[in-house]
């Protein structure tokens, strides 16, 4: 079984068209519904790359990357923010943290599907 992408959102409605447009491309698929529960599923399954909103309770995005990212373990994992924020300094700050891509919402499947594809391949 290949890795799967963890989808990590507060919507419901997010996560379920998220997961349905990777399904449909092939990829197994892991949701989480805000940081804190992505980052225990991280650890209980095998991920090969993180799909994450900014804003959620419990733990935002940015610190789900920030913690992901001090582990050595996930220095290389492959984190893509998804968000509706769409301001230099949201995207900049993304980067900071450790994303290796920000996309801004409305999720174009096409795209989404194409940046996956790239980042779990490299
Ligand atoms: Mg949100």
């Amino acid at each position: 079984m290949s890795k799967a992408v963890l989808i990590v959102d507060d919507s419901e409605m997010v996560r379920n068209f998220h997961a349905y447009i990777l399904k449909s491309a092939g990829f197994n698929v892991i949701s989480a519904v805000d940081g804190a529960d992505g980052l225990e599923k991280l650890y209980m399954n095998d991920i090969g790359l993180v799909l994450t909103d900014i804003n959620m309770p419990n733990m935002d995005g940015y610190t789900l990357i920030e913690k992901i990212r001090s582990d050595e373990e996930f220095e290389d994992l492959p984190i893509i923010i998804i968000s509706t924020e769409d301001e230099a300094r949201d995207k900049q700050r993304g980067y900071d943290a450790g994303a290796n891509l920000y996309i801004v919402k409305p999720t174009d499947p096409a795209n989404l599907i194409e940046n996956v594809r790239l980042l779990l391949e490299e």
